[in-house]
C-alpha cells in the first residue's frame, strides 16, 4: 500500500483550502471528498455548495455562487497536484504511523499525516417541505443569509444559543423575528436568553412545533402546532432558520479527544489531541473544530493552517 504524505478529509472550504497550501509545497495531498452517509450530508464541496450567493468571502466584490466558489477552489487545488477521489472515510487507525484510513467500500489507504476537514453539519427539522424550500426561505445560516430578508417576518426554531444568537442578528434586518420552541423552559444561557427578550423585534411562541414549511417558490408561511393543545395553526412567514444546533462530523474518530457537543478539540496549532495528548501528524480544521465561528473565510484560515503544520513536520521529519 502507498503511503501518502496527506490525507485530507473533507473537500469544504477547508480542505481544499489546505490542499492549495499542501499541494504547493509539493506534498501531492489526497482529498476525500465524502459522500451523502452517516445521516452527515457528506458532499463534494462541501456546505457551500448548498447554498446560493456569498457575499462575504473576500475577493468577490459582488459576491459568488457557493457552488462556484467550491470548483474554482477544487481547481485551484488540483492544478498544483491535489488528487480528488469521492471516498468517505469510515475509520482511522491513530494507534500507529504511518495511519491507516478505511473508507466506506471497504479501501485502506496509508497516511503520513491526516487533516481532518469534514465540517459540521446544521440540524434540520426533516419537515415535508424544508428540503425544497432551503435556500428559499428556509436557512440554517443567519449570518450567511439574514441580508437578504430585509424588512421581513421571520421565524426562529430552537431554545438554545444558538436560537437566541440567531434571532438576534436576524433583527438587523427583518421588521420581526418569532422565536418558537417546544417547551416553555429555555436551554439557553440566561444572559443570550434575556438579550433576545429585551429586544422589541423579538416575540416568542411557545410551547410549539414546526409542523411544515408553506410555500411554492419560497416561503410564505408555516404550520405550527401547539404542543401542549395539539392545535394546529398556519402563520404567515417569509423565512425560516433552523436554531436546533449542529451536528460536527466526527463519527469516524472516536478515540480523538472531544468538547462535550463532539467538537475536535485542538491545540492553538489545529494538532488533535488524543487521551488529552497532542496526537503528532494529525490535525483538524474548519467547522469540525470550531464551535464559536463557522464560517468559510474561518474554516479556509484554519485549512491553511494546518496545512503549514503539516508541511513543517513532515519537513522536520522527513527532511
Ligand atoms: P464543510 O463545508 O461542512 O465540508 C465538510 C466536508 O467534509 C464535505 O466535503 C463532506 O463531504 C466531507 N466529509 C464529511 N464527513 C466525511 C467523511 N467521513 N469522509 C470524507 N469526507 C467527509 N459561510 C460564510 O462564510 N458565508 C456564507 O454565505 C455561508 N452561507 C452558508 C449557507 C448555508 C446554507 C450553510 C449550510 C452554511 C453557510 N456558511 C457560510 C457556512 C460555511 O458553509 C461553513 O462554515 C463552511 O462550509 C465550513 O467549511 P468546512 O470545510 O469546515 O466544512
Ligand atoms: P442546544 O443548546 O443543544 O439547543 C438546541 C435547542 O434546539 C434546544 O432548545 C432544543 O430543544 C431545540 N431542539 C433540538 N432539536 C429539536 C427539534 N427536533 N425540534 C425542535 N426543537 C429542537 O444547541 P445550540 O443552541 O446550538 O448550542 C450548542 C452549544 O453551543 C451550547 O453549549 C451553547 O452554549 C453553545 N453556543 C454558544 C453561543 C454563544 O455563546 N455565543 C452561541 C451558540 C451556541 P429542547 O431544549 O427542548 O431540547
Amino acid at each position: 500500500m502507498q503511503t501518502e504524505n496527506l490525507v485530507i478529509v473533507g473537500s469544504g472550504i477547508a480542505g481544499f483550502t489546505a490542499a492549495i497550501y499542501a499541494s504547493r509545497a509539493n506534498l501531492t495531498p489526497l482529498v476525500l471528498s465524502g459522500l451523502p452517509l452517516d445521516g452527515g450530508g457528506g458532499v463534494l464541496g462541501g456546505q457551500l455548495t448548498t447554498t446560493t450567493e456569498v457575499e462575504n468571502f473576500p475577493g468577490f466584490e459582488h459576491g459568488i455562487q457557493g457552488p462556484d466558489l467550491m470548483s474554482t477552489v477544487q481547481k485551484q487545488a488540483e492544478r498544483f497536484g491535489t488528487r480528488v477521489v469521492q471516498e468517505h472515510v469510515v475509520s482511522v487507525d491513530f494507534s500507529k504511523r504511518p495511519f491507516v484510513l478505511k473508507t466506506s467500500d471497504g479501501k485502506e489507504m496509508a497516511a503520513k499525516t491526516v487533516l481532518i476537514a469534514t465540517g459540521a453539519s446544521a440540524k434540520y427539522l426533516d419537515l415535508p417541505n424544508e428540503k425544497r424550500l432551503l435556500g428559499h426561505g428556509v436557512s440554517a445560516c443567519a449570518t450567511c443569509d439574514g441580508f437578504f430578508f430585509r424588512g421581513k417576518e421571520l421565524f426562529v426554531v430552537g431554545g438554545g444559543d444558538t436560537a437566541m444568537e440567531e434571532a438576534t442578528f436576524l433583527t438587523k434586518f427583518a421588521a420581526k423575528v418569532t422565536i418558537i420552541h417546544r417547551r416553555d423552559h429555555f436551554r439557553a444561557s440566561p444572559i443570550m436568553l434575556k438579550r433576545a427578550q429585551d429586544n422589541p423585534k423579538i416575540a416568542f411562541k411557545t410551547p410549539y412545533g414546526v409542523e411544515d414549511v408553506l410555500g411554492d417558490a419560497k416561503v410564505e408561511g408555516l404550520k405550527l402546532k401547539n404542543v401542549e393543545t395539539g392545535a394546529v395553526e398556519e402563520v404567515k412567514a417569509d423565512g425560516l432558520f433552523m436554531g436546533i444546533g449542529h451536528t460536527p462530523n466526527t463519527r469516524p474518530f472516536p478515540s480523538l479527544d472531544k468538547d462535550e457537543v463532539g467538537y475536535l478539540l485542538t491545540d492553538d496549532r489545529t494538532r488533535c489531541l488524543q487521551g488529552g495528548q497532542l496526537l503528532e501528524g494529525v490535525y483538524a480544521a474548519g467547522d469540525v473544530s470550531d464551535t464559536r465561528y463557522r464560517q468559510a473565510i474561518t474554516a479556509a484560515g484554519k485549512g491553511c493552517a494546518a496545512a503549514l503544520e503539516a508541511i513543517r513536520f513532515l519537513e522536520e521529519e522527513h527532511g
